[in-house]
């Protein structure tokens, strides 16, 4: 499902969100809707503009909210440049002013390149997995690139800092960043309308990553289904790297929440219109209504099939075609008993595939018609063509079978709205798997589009289904119909928005914000002895596939210059890192340090000496497990420390790895079973060493050697842990990152932390 037929009701609820949104946060500043399109269709005719609130899903929803001033809806008018006078333009901004709107001004060009090009001929069919009809044109996607700033453009100016955004769809992947890069703190929420396919898809798309980095910009990420959140999610672990945790996503700055937002219909609407249709007068009824009762009563027990699409690929109706032929071949006592009523609602038919398409429908239709057809029996009604609210009722009301088997559709509302209007409770909805809705709608006849057997069998299935069980699982459908509609969808949206932006992602740590880090260096400046422990790894360097090559470079040693010499002061480098790499590293450089968790130390530049006294016994039992895990794991390595066995799975595929660490650990934890020996579970590391090193105990015993006024210790992963839990209390300790931690602070990223040790310098 995309928006843009939606986009009315849309328009209607929004004013109640707001309202709703408001109360809960008097000190929210305004909301700001932005769609490809706005839910405003402008008319010029005689040198006049006249502006007419489109009718449809989207639009509806957003309404009320919008109508009050303090909401803003941002879009492209429909217009092209081209086509708009220059004389009319103050006009046009009037008029939309009036509808809280305010346009994205497109080229020809732009539209070409940008929707019927990008949106329409890559995302579009990739997306749906039509990888075949999905065209990786550079231009298209520089046109892309430049409208979404466009987009983007148009917030910013729009925009304070406590506004919330919304953006919608696949149109403007990149808007979230693009606002995000100019407005750092702004509350910024996403929702794709279409689904999101398998990472195995995604991955074909050349601009992958940057269209992952787009939507990383939002707070909030919303799907309309857990598998399109799932799909997600994987493709941001795999071609990101980022950590996920459940729906969190970590990236440097911040955390962004994941979640799925399935888009109900306004259900009121389509009831009443329905109830009304029911009581209108015969002599009232509209030409559609009466012909279609007329064919009812000519032949008692005729059956008809609906089938409302929009004229796309990916809705399957030529295969629906295919299907009704083979059912009619398959079950031929139906025959003059059956009609299929279609109705394709003209779309995009600029795009090649779309007119091939039409051709293709166009003949099969004739042809079973042609096949099929008696004197008395047309087996197929096919319009091609959009129709109004009422004839929708007329046909929804009427037709006993609800045929929707599109091929994958992210939705499917005309499923939702089907049951919406049966009354009576009556009526069979034969339902597409791939559709988005069908998670929603088990009590309907889930089918496989591409099963015709499946089919045909579900449709003689649907003309014999009693009553009573018709009535059964209507009701359970409506019931839940009516409960999530699209005014509580945009609101579930817009509550976890706020919540998320709310949140404290910190879990127990506080940021380090500028003033807590006032108040730090001034206590670190006042002391007479000051004592600091600073991890390497994910603290002052970042990871790399390959461990060696993440030496420190230039900038980075003379921060540590610069601190090492500080008076009054003991720097300790602590590592989980072999002495060999260390050595080579800074050992000339005469750095405090400490590694392999706490095994050596060298001081000043000596050679380094024992900490610990440990055993290496059982290296050799373990190193074989480790081994075959590796044998096993593409990707993962092993590195043997003189104290330590490491497991490295950075370099896997990460839910693999992951998994695999988990079974490793399970069989570690079995096989050791004994008190002297631990694992460590690292940032993409386990680590297996003696039980009575670590970094925390190391720490404690240079804390012992002297009376430090100030004691301060920094790093990213679990082995850091042990730091923050064993030194004295009112110790600085710091975590670099936002998972659970027991140090007091964290700091977001090795930029951060850099920055903030510079400050320790003098
Ligand atoms: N619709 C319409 N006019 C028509 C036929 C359909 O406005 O002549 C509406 C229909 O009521 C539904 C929407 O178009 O709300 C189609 O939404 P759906 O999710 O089924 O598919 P999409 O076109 O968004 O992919």
């Amino acid at each position: 499902m995309g928006i843009e037929l939606l986009l009315p009701f849309f328009f209607t609820k929004f004013r109640e969100i707001n309202i709703k949104t408001k109360q809960k946060n008097q000190f929210m500043g305004k909301t700001i809707i932005i769609s490809n399109r706005l839910p405003v269709q402008l008319q010029i005719s005689n040198g006049d503009i006249t502006a007419i609130p489109s009718v449809g899903g989207l639009a509806t929803g957003m309404k009320s909210v919008h109508s009050g001033g303090d909401s803003l809806w941002i879009g492209w008018s429909g217009l092209t440049n081209e086509e708009i006078p220059k004389e009319l333009s103050p006009k046009i901004d009037a008029a939309l002013k009036e509808h809280g709107s305010s346009r994205v001004n497109l080229t020809e060009k732009e539209v070409d390149g940008f929707y019927y090009g990008f949106s329409n001929r890559t995302i579009w069919p990739l997306f749906h997995y039509f990888l075949e009809y999905s065209e990786f044109e550079l231009q298209n996607w520089e046109i892309y690139k430049s409208v979404n700033q466009k987009f983007a453009d148009a917030i910013i100016e729009a925009a304070d800092d406590d506004d919330t955004i919304w953006i919608h769809d696949y149109q403007l992947m990149l808007v979230p960043q693009m606002v995000r890069e100019q407005k750092p703190d702004i509350s910024i929420g996403f929702f794709l309308h279409i689904p999101f396919p398998s990472f195995e898809i995604f991955r074909t798309l050349p601009w992958r990553e940057k269209i992952l980095e787009g939507l990383l910009g939002s707070d909030l990420i919303g799907f309309h289904t857990y598998d399109y959140e799932r799909h997600f999610l994987s493709s941001v672990r795999r071609l990101l790297g980022l950590d996920v945790s459940f729906n969190d996503i970590y990236s440097d700055e911040r955390v962004i929440k994941v979640d799925s937002f399935p888009m109900g219909i306004d259900y009121k609407k389509f009831s009443e219109a329905a109830k009304k249709n029911e009581d209108t007068a015969p002599e009232d009824l509209s030409e559609l209504q009466r012909r279609l009762y007329n064919h009812k009563e000519s032949t008692a027990d005729a059956k008809f099939f609906l089938s409302i699409d929009r004229l796309d690929y990916t809705k399957g109706i030529a295969k629906r075609l295919n299907a009704f032929e083979y059912f009619l071949n398959k079950y031929p006592e139906y025959k003059e008993k059956v009609r299929l009523i279609i109705l394709a609602v003209p779309s995009r038919s600029n795009v090649p595939q779309y007119q091939l398409l039409k051709r293709e429908v166009d003949e099969l239709v004739g042809r079973i018609n042609g096949e099929f057809s008696t004197v008395s029996w047309t087996p197929i009604w096919y319009f091609y063509r959009s129709m109004p609210f009422e004839n929708l009722i007329d046909l929804y009301t009427t037709c006993d079978i609800a045929w929707l088997t599109p091929i994958r559709d992210g939705m499917n509302l005309v499923a939702k709205e089907y049951i919406a209007t049966r009354t009576d409770k009556t009526g069979v909805l034969i339902l597409s798997e791939m559709a988005g809705s069908a998670n929603e709608m088990n009590e309907a006849m889930l089918v496989n589009p591409n099963n015709f057997e499946q089919t045909a069998d579900a449709l003689k299935e649907a003309i014999n289904m009693p009553k009573e069980e018709q009535i059964e699982r209507n009701s359970i459908l409506q019931k839940r119909l009516e409960r999530y509609n699209v005014e509580k969808w945009a609101n579930d949206f817009m509550s976890s928005l706020l919540d998320q932006k709310s949140k404290d992602h910190s879990h127990v740590a506080r940021r380090l914000s500028v003033d807590l880090m006032d108040t730090i260096i001034d206590s670190y400046k006042s002391s007479s002895k000051r004592l600091l422990f600073i991890d390497y790894d994910g603290t002052l360097a970042g990871f790399h596939k390959d461990p060696q090559k993440a030496a420190p470079d230039e900038e980075l040693y003379e921060l540590l210059d610069n601190l090492n010499n500080q008076k009054d002061t003991e720097m300790f480098l602590i590592s989980g890192r072999d002495k060999e790499t260390f050595t080579k590293w800074f050992l000339h450089k005469k750095y405090n340090m400490i590694v392999e968790h706490g095994v050596w130390i060298s001081r000043d530049g000596e050679e380094f000496k024992m900490l610990e006294n440990v055993k290496k016994d059982w290296m050799e039992k373990i190193l074989p497990v480790l081994e075959s895990f590796v044998d096993r794991t593409p990707g993962s390595f092993i590195e043997e420390k003189n104290y330590s066995l490491a497991w490295h799975y950075r370099n896997t595929d990460p839910d693999f790895g992951q998994k695999r660490a988990s079974e490793l650990n399970t069989v570690l934890t079995s096989l050791i079973g004994t008190d002297d020996l631990s694992v460590l579970n690292g940032n993409k590391v386990m680590e297996i060493k003696s039980s009575n090193v670590n970094k925390g105990r190391a720490a404690m015993r240079m804390y012992a050697e002297e009376q430090y006024e100030f004691v301060f210790a920094i790093g990213d992963d679990w082995t850091d842990e042990f730091m923050f839990m064993e030194l004295p209390e009112d110790s600085i300790t710091v975590k670099v990152g936002r998972q659970k931690t027991n140090a007091r602070y964290y700091v977001d990223s090795i930029k951060n932390v850099r920055a903030l040790l510079s400050r320790f310098v003098y």
